[in-house]
């Protein structure tokens, strides 16, 4: 019987983009109802489980998120 050599651990990575949104209650409709109304701010941030976090950043100053994946974890 022969012990296992064990493999080294390597990161892993859960990369995600996400904008930043904004939320308030709405005027009453004609029945009286009103309703949350949410919007996009314009700014994004990039955070991944390896320790990743760009800030917020402007949405047209975001690098496409595969360019992201490529840049910092060569596995991905
Ligand atoms: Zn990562």
């Amino acid at each position: 019987m022969t012990d296992s050599i064990a493999e080294p651990w390597s990161m892993d990575h859960r990369l995600h983009v996400l904008n930043q949104i904004e939320s308030r209650l709405g005027p009453a409709d004609t029945e009286g109802v009103r309703w949350m109304e949410r919007r996009l701010t314009g700014k994004v941030i990039a955070v991944c489980s390896c320790g990743l976090n760009t800030g917020l950043v402007d949405r047209g100053q975001m690098r496409p998120a595969e360019e992201l994946a490529a840049e910092h974890s060569p596995s991905l």
